[in-house]
């Protein structure tokens, strides 16, 4: 088995790792298969893809694109370089990107589920939420919002029905003398749409019921204005909820992930009123949901760019503003192959129903699996029997390694 496992050493994989392969082999009684065990073991590390799907935030592929790297040294994290003295991690980036939605405060947690639960926690623990029964939203992979809000300790109070609830169904709720209500709480539908005869009260209509109102914008849009890209907000983003004008609506704070519309690192951030956001930071809680130095870095980098308006310096805003003359542009690295027009979409349980014109490359046949096995992978879509990948969400300069890959299909 040794004799074996060191036979695969050129994977580059440690040595006890290729014990296991060669074990499982031998227990197989195929010790022929021990290579491509090993280089089963290979695929499931962590490793850089080409997302050619088109999906900006691909859920599978880590949502936004994102590149940080930090040299191994300490940082102020938790110093105070004016005093000298212990200072918060809180003070960078959540402060920047208070700043950059006009929000007074801000924390910041590991997600956007981590964010709900930690208001809730620190604002509502043993009273009432009121909901509205048109927002229960199920995010995704079986993560539904009523059941976070039930580990919070709160207690949710479901007001209106599936299709249409009105300011009064969440003010007679306030109202109740049963009830000790502590947050009124309005959660984007992320990922569906009620159409048809439905009814919701605006944010600014629930700002004086008198609970703090707390909007679950789950996609992270900042400013609906977008003055971070030069041509202002692309139309696909009509009617999204952003940050700053659902504070300026009256909102007391804000939760929204860091990962999605917003562009960085997996996080959740709350947004609003200091003394809420100063109670959502006290409770213990929130020492169990912190991020660390490499997300709050990556996300620092993310919330200087918003604020320098530069929305070239986020991955996501790049790829998301490309015209269809940009992506047409690129197209002369793909000489030979075939040249499509396919929809991108967000992605990311955010915009359903959205799409965006772009630029794919088609090769006919079923060749995902050959482009998945690369040593860079790249994810192309199958559709009516042809490869395609969206030029989109490639970088532009992998482009020649993209372009060979397909030709050697072709070929
Ligand atoms: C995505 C989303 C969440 C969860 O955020 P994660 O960052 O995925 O944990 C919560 N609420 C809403 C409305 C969302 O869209």
């Amino acid at each position: 088995m040794d004799r074996l496992a060191r036979s695969l050493a050129e994977t580059g994989l440690p040595h006890p790792l290729l014990v296991d392969a060669a074990r499982a082999a031998i227990a197989a009684g195929d010790p022929g298969s021990a290579a491509a065990r090993a280089a089963d073991a290979g695929r499931r590390l962590l490793a850089p893809v080409i997302n050619g799907t088109g999906v900006l935030l691909h859920t599978n592929l880590g949502r936004a694109p994102l590149a940080w790297t930090q040299e191994a040294a300490y940082s102020n994290l938790e110093f105070d370089l004016a005093t000298g003295e212990r200072g918060s991690r809180q003070a960078a980036a959540p402060a920047l990107l208070a700043r950059a939605c006009g929000a007074e405060s801000a924390i910041v947690v590991n997600n956007g589920a981590a964010a709900v639960l930690l208001v809730l926690a620190g604002l509502a623990e043993g009273r009432d939420v009121v909901v509205s029964r048109g927002e229960l939203v199920e995010i995704g992979g079986g993560f539904r919002i009523p059941d976070v809000m039930a580990r919070s300790g709160a207690r949710l109070v479901e007001v209106g029905t599936t299709n249409r609830t009105r300011r009064a169904d969440y003010a007679a709720a306030v109202a109740d003398p049963a009830r000790a209500v502590a947050v009124v709480m309005k959660v984007h539908q992320s990922n569906y749409r009620i159409v048809g005869f439905t009814e919701a009260p605006l944010t600014a209509e629930l700002a004086d019921l008198g609970p703090p109102l707390t909007a679950d914008l789950g996609s992270g849009l900042l400013d609906s204005r977008c003055p971070w890209l030069p041509s202002g907000p692309p139309g696909w983003l009509e009617g999204e909820p952003a940050a700053r004008q659902t504070l300026a609506a009256g909102a007391a704070l804000v939760i929204f992930s860091g990962d999605k519309l917003l562009g960085g690192p997996q996080a959740g951030i709350i947004a609003g009123r200091a003394d809420l956001v100063a109670a959502c930071a006290r409770h213990p809680l929130a020492r169990a949901l912190r991020p660390g130095p490499l997300v709050l870095g990556a996300l620092q980098q993310v919330a200087l760019a918003y604020l320098r308006g530069d929305g070239a310096a986020i991955p996501f805003w790049r790829m998301a503003g490309l015209t269809v003359e940009d992506l047409r542009a690129r197209t002369g690295a793909y000489e030979g192959l075939s040249i499509v027009e396919v929809m991108s979409v967000p992605g990311g349980g955010t915009l359903p129903g959205v799409e965006i014109p772009s630029v794919g490359v088609a090769v006919a046949g079923d060749h995902a699996e050959a482009l998945r096995s690369r040593s860079r992978p790249i994810i192309a879509r199958v559709a009516n029997t042809a490869t395609v990948v969206d030029l989109r969400t490639i970088d532009p300069a992998a482009d020649e390694e993209v372009a060979a890959a397909l030709r050697s299909l072709a070929g």
